[in-house]
C-alpha cells in the first residue's frame, strides 16, 4: 500500500508554515507562506496543499495548528474560526471551512500550543505522560497541553500566557506590554516584552544583564501556578526566548525555592533537570504536532 499523505499547517501571526508528509521525518514538501490577508494567505495555503496533492498524491487528512483564540467546539457554527483576535485582519477568519471545502479531507485543529504540545507527546518531550504543559515564550507567550491524554479544551482553551503574576513595582517599574491586562505574564516575560523594558532586542541582551534573572522569576512563577493548578507531569519551555539556554537551570532553581518542598514529588524535588525541559523536537513541536493533528482527524473522521 502506498503511504497515506497529510497536509499540516502551522499558522502564526507571522507566517504559516505548511507541509506536506507521510509522518515525521517523511516530509515531502514545504512552503513558507507570509501572514497577510485571510484570503491571499489562505488562498496561497491551498494552492500549495494542492499542487503538493497533485504532484504526489491525494491528502487523507489536514492539521492545522493556529494562533487564536479560536472556537474548538465542533457543534458551533463557527469551528474552525479564529474568533476575537487583535491581529489586524483576522478576527472571525474561517480557517477550516476553506481546507474542507478544497480538498474534502477531514481538517484536526488546535490552537499552536496544543498542537505543539500533541507534538512532544507522540515524537517528543513529553512521550507517555498524560497530563503535561507545552509553553512559548516568543513574540507572545502560549501555553497548552494534554490533561488525562486529552488536549486541554474547556470552556474555550487554555491562555496560559495571560495569568496574572505578581509584580514588585520597586524591583520591575515596567507596566507590561499586554494591550489587554498589561502586566499578565505576556505583559512581563513575552520576547516583545523584555525588547519593549530594555530597550532592546532579547537577543542583544548580554548573558549577565539583570534582564535574565527578573524573566526567569517570572517564567517560575508561572510554572509554580502551572503546578499548582494542572499537577503536569513535565512542563517545557519552547519558543525563541528559550534559545537563551541558561535561562532554563535558572527556572528550575527558582521554582524549587518557590515551592518551598510543598509539592514533594520525587519527579519535582529529585529530578527538576527532566521535570522543567525544552521542546524535543526543537523547533519542530508545531509543525510536527499539525502533523499528529492530521493523522488523528484522519483516523478519527473528522
Ligand atoms: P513567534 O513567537 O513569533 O512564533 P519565536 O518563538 O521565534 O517566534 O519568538 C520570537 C521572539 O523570541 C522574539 O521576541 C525574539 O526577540 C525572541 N528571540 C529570538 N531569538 C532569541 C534569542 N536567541 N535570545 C532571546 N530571545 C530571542
Ligand atoms: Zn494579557
Amino acid at each position: 500500500m502506498s503511504q497515506r499523505l497529510f497536509g499540516a499547517i502551522e499558522a502564526g501571526g507571522t507566517k504559516f508554515i505548511c507541509i506536506v508528509a507521510s509522518g515525521p521525518g517523511q516530509e515531502i514538501a514545504r512552503a513558507r507562506i507570509d501572514t497577510t490577508t485571510p484570503d491571499e494567505t489562505l488562498g496561497q495555503v491551498v494552492e500549495f496543499l494542492g499542487q503538493a496533492a497533485s504532484e504526489h498524491g491525494d491528502l487523507a487528512a489536514i492539521g492545522v495548528g493556529t494562533f487564536g483564540p479560536i472556537d474548538l467546539r465542533r457543534d458551533s457554527s463557527t469551528f474552525g474560526y479564529i474568533t476575537s483576535t487583535p491581529k489586524p485582519d483576522w478576527s472571525n477568519t474561517d480557517l477550516v471551512g476553506p481546507l474542507r471545502n478544497a480538498f474534502g479531507v477531514p481538517v484536526g485543529f488546535d490552537t499552536d500550543v496544543n498542537a505543539a504540545g500533541l507534538g512532544e507527546h507522540r515524537w517528543g518531550a513529553a512521550c507517555g505522560l498524560d497530563t503535561f504543559v507545552y509553553l512559548t515564550i516568543g513574540t507572545g507567550i502560549g501555553g497548552g497541553g494534554m490533561m488525562a491524554e486529552r488536549m486541554m479544551h474547556g470552556l474555550v482553551h487554555p491562555e496560559m500566557g495571560h495569568m496574572r503574576l505578581p509584580r514588585d513595582p520597586d524591583v520591575d517599574p515596567f507596566e507590561g506590554v499586554c494591550p489587554f491586562h498589561g502586566d499578565c505574564l505576556e505583559g512581563l516575560a513575552s520576547g516583545t516584552a523584555i525588547a519593549a523594558r530594555w530597550q532592546k532586542p532579547a537577543h542583544e541582551l548580554s548573558a549577565d544583564h539583570q534582564a535574565w534573572q527578573l524573566e526567569a522569576d517570572y517564567l517560575s512563577l508561572a510554572a509554580v501556578n502551572l503546578v499548582c493548578t494542572l499537577s503536569p507531569q513535565r512542563i517545557i519551555f519552547g519558543g525563541g526566548v528559550m534559545q537563551q539556554t541558561f535561562l532554563l537551570p535558572m527556572i528550575r532553581e527558582r521554582t524549587l525555592k518557590l515551592l518551598n518542598d510543598y509539592v514533594r514529588s520525587p519527579a519535582i524535588v529529585e529530578h527538576i533537570d527532566s521535570y522543567i525541559v525544552t521542546p524535543g523536537l526543537g523547533d519542530n513541536s508545531g509543525i510536527m504536532g499539525a502533523l499528529a493533528l492530521a493523522m488523528d482527524a484522519h483516523e478519527a473522521g473528522l
